[in-house]
């Protein structure tokens, strides 16, 4: 037999016609009037399809399809959404360099199987706050046949792992098509094959997701695998799917002549992107090295993990047998392209590092959290030899949430009856929030407890529908059933069953937690949920536990888990649920983000003060767990932290959600609800997120690379150029005289200034672009020293190669220091004081 493939269009009555155009921009996904109209076409058809409306409209009846062209109410609602839609598109774009935004996962919605967890959800929030903030934004990642596993369980609690494979026609997703009217497709080299990968367009708003798919008949069966599955396969694919990403989205950015000014690097999946790029300036005549600074000048590097091992990296053989000709191509030698991601390059053992490498071709680098700012700081602190983690360059922008996906459409009611009209644009400042002092407790009690009333629904509705066809015994069942109760007090604990995480924290105690959620008038649910990574044992065991848990008489309909956490299932915990539990091994969540999108909808949060919570937590608005470690033994701190929560859970959480006044609530409840609300909501906002991205990294970036590309990237080239200089010359700098205190020998009475001159053979450098610092450091152990004081050295005078420079300070601060007088480059061009990573102690 020879078939081939036709795809027939469901055509919809001309009247209808908008509704095809709505559905094919995800902007109906935080739009709720749009959500409606979808949902009012077939409420159970719309949830059977993941409320996938492209699905839903490709797959109409005929005769509902006729109705609905007929139904005068349904066609009014369609005009006033169209409407809204139209004047969403029409408003202008802001001003601000043009971005690219790289990520290997997109959370967009239920019905895009693009993303496993935070990371992609993460991605998704901010592409769709770059299209209300009318920014200059697009995106690129992978088109996905499978996406993240679906999750099941058998009835002992083993995960069970579905790939259903995503139909693109019933995608919001359109080819993009080249001049001839062809579909786009790149050539990327793997192996010595070329993959062909085709580009797809996923309009987000206002912007756009370009997506790369090899599944179709160009490649072989090998290479179309590339984009089955996110996150699976073993290290190789891996690889590979890193060269689809980074080399295969800057040809598809280039093939569509989209020319942007800087690069965003979410995590290091992304970080072949600069590979090609430097080749692409090699290839327009630039030396390598003045190619690496014109790549480095538009680069952000985002890091989400504070684990080393977290961070992908390859053996150097894997990386030869794909990546050997660009070192040619490159002009450079193998050597030196593996010393791109290496920290030690003479260490032939030592794996290719995309972190590494990210930084190396980065000139900014930021953590998603303040401490995991400081954490990176320490973890890179070895790349910058001279300093001390907290000079290192690295900064932070705080992840944030967004607010139109996460919010319950009736809390969102609610404040814009206080908050003023078109009140969300101006989303993260806090004046407008603190509004919910006027909203009447009793108001806010019933929105929530309608909300918690929905999802104990769902629950009920689920764990019947899971546990049937896990094939549990009905009498089971039905026991769970009947004791869940609405009046409970709900705790929520769901995200990826990554141990670090420490889902099972909470039964370390069995007795200890019977006894909290069986109280007399005091019922307590915990409600779990997450999916553990198909090759991870450990995470899997953690829900067997909890599963095991879950079925013994006294936790039944207390413990619950849920199976198959996805994005919906997020929306209705975080709105649901009365408190947020997070609990993860400190100092390992960079910032974790369902915390934030609970906070938005008055959850309070009950977390330890690692990643966001740290910057979140106010003891008015929440509870938390230290954030200093007591133990180094991990069984120990367990055990600790468990008893901490049993303890607060028995002494301040339960007795104040249940101390009912003749309302039937708590006041005492009801101000911690309100303080989540006013202040700590605003900050992890999208916009304040975007805001901060603008401030602290896109404005710079955006500078450096106008600066650096002048006149065909002149400045670009020079500064490559003096840094060549600087670097061979380093080496011969000599310290000609250093004139300062006998500090061996004497002590500096306080009071006295502390005073240095020295004088330096700087080889030929010239000193005006060298800096010269006085260090002053505080012992606190054997490998640790803190810095206490730096101050800058005056240039006094010159003669050629020979400077010297001098210092005269008021000590100010008595105690015993060490001291050093570091030299380093200085160049206008510099970004920081990293960014030619020489030191010399004089
Ligand atoms: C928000 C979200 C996450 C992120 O959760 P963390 O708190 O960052 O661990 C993960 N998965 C889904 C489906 C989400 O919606």
């Amino acid at each position: 037999m020879k078939l081939k493939r036709i795809f027939i269009q469901n055509q919809l009555p001309k009247e209808l016609e908008p509704l095809n155009r709505l559905s094919h921009n995800i902007w109906w996904s935080w739009n709720f009037d749009a959500q409606e109209l979808f949902n009012s076409i077939d409420p159970d058809r719309f949830v059977k399809l993941n409320y996938n409306p492209v699905a839903l409209m490709e797959t109409l009846d005929p005769i509902r399809m006729q109705e609905l062209a007929k139904d005068k109410a349904f066609l009014k609602k369609l005009k006033s959404v169209e409407k809204q839609f139209d004047a969403y598109l029409a408003e202008p774009m802001k001003k601000g360099p043009k971005l690219a935004y790289f990520s290997m996962e997109y959370g967009l919605h239920i019905s895009l199987k693009l993303y496993s967890g935070g990371l992609g959800v993460l991605a998704g929030d901010y592409l769709k706050e770059a299209s209300d903030s009318n920014v200059n934004l697009f995106g690129v990642g992978l088109l996905y046949r499978y996406g993240y596993f679906n999750q099941g369980l058998s009835m002992n609690g083993d995960q069970i792992h579905h790939y259903p494979a995503q139909k693109f026609t019933q995608l919001p997703v359109e080819p993009v098509r080249n001049a001839d009217g062809n579909w786009l497709k790149v050539s990327v080299p793997i192996q010595g094959r070329i993959v062909r990968a085709k580009v797809w367009k996923l309009p987000i708003g206002r912007i756009n997701l370009y997506l790369l798919d090899t599944d179709h008949e160009d490649n072989s069966q090998e290479d179309r695998a590339l984009t089955h599955m996110l996150y699976g396969g073993d290290n190789e694919h891996r690889l590979k799917q890193e060269i689809l990403l980074g080399i295969g989205g800057v040809r598809a950015i280039e093939a569509m002549g989209l020319e942007p000014e800087v690069y965003h690097l979410n995590e290091g999946h992304a970080a072949f992107l600069s590979i090609e790029r430097l080749k692409n300036h090699v290839g327009d005549g630039m030396s390598f090295n003045e190619a690496v600074e014109a790549v480095r000048a538009s680069s952000l590097y985002t890091t989400h993990t504070p684990v080393p091992a977290g961070h992908d990296h390859f053996p150097e053989h894997m990386l030869r047998e794909y990546l050997y000709h660009y070192a040619g191509e490159l002009g450079i030698d193998w050597y030196d392209f593996v010393a791109l991601g290496r920290l030690n390059p003479d260490d032939s053992g030592e794996d290719f590092n995309m972190s590494k490498l990210s930084i190396r071709l980065s000139q900014r680098v930021n953590g998603v959290s303040k401490l995991h700012g400081e954490v990176s700081r320490e973890m890179f602190t070895s790349l910058y030899p001279g300093y001390t983690a907290e000079e290192v360059h690295i900064g932070y922008v705080t992840n944030s949430v967004h607010y139109p996906t996460w919010i319950a459409n009736e809390i969102h009611d609610l404040y814009s009856t206080q908050f003023g009209k078109d009140w969300v644009r101006d989303q993260s400042n806090k004046d407008i929030w603190r509004k919910i002092h006027n909203i009447d407790d009793k108001k806010l009690f019933d929105v929530r407890h309608k909300l918690k009333v929905r999802l104990l629904d769902y629950v009920r509705e689920k764990l019947e529908a899971d546990m049937r066809r896990r094939g549990e015994s009905p009498r089971v069942t039905f026991d769970i059933l009947s004791k869940i109760n609405n009046d409970a007090l709900v705790l929520g604990f769901a995200r990826r069953f990554a141990t670090y995480k420490r889902a099972t924290l909470l039964f370390q105690n069995e007795e200890r937690l019977r006894e909290l959620v069986n109280q007399e008038g005091r019922p307590v649910i915990f409600l779990f949920a997450g999916k553990a990574h198909p090759a991870d044992q450990g995470g899997q065991d953690l829900i067997r536990h909890i599963i095991h848990i879950s079925k013994k008489p006294e936790f039944a309909g207390k413990v619950i888990f849920l199976e198959d956490y996805n994005m919906e299932m997020a929306k209705l915990l975080t709105q649901g649920v009365d408190i947020w539990l997070n609990t993860p091994t400190r100092p390992l969540e960079a910032s974790g983000t369902s915390g934030m999108k609970a906070a938005l909808n008055g959850s309070v949060n009950f977390s330890v003060l690692d990643g966001w919570w740290a910057e979140g937590y106010r003891p008015d608005a929440g509870w938390a767990l230290p954030l200093e470690r007591t133990y180094e033994d991990q069984h120990l701190q367990n055990e600790l932290d468990a008893e901490t929560i049993y303890r607060i859970m028995e002494e301040e959480i339960v007795p104040t959600y249940f101390d009912r006044d003749k309302n039937g609530i708590s006041k005492t409840w009801m101000s911690y609800v309100k303080q989540i609300i006013a202040e700590v909501a605003p900050t992890f906002t999208m916009k304040r997120m975007m805001d901060d991205y603008y401030e602290r990294f896109y404005f710079p970036l955006g500078k450096s690379q106008k600066a650096a590309s002048k006149s065909n990237w002149k400045p670009a080239k020079e500064f490559a150029a003096w840094k060549q200089d600087v670097l061979t010359t380093w080496g011969g700098i000599e310290v000609v005289e250093s004139k300062t205190h006998d500090t061996v020998n004497h002590a500096l009475p306080l009071g006295e200034p502390f005073v240095a001159e020295i004088t330096l053979d700087t080889n030929g450098i010239d000193p005006r672009k060298l800096l010269l610092e006085a260090c002053f450091y505080e012992r606190l152990g054997e490998d640790e020293i803190k810095l206490r004081r730096k101050e800058v050295f005056e240039l006094k005078k010159s003669k050629g190669s020979r400077a010297t420079w001098s210092i005269s300070l008021d000590p100010r601060l008595a105690g015993v220091y060490e001291y050093g007088f570091r030299l380093r480059p200085n160049h206008p061009m510099m970004p920081h004081a990293q960014d030619l990573n020489l030191v010399f102690w004089a």
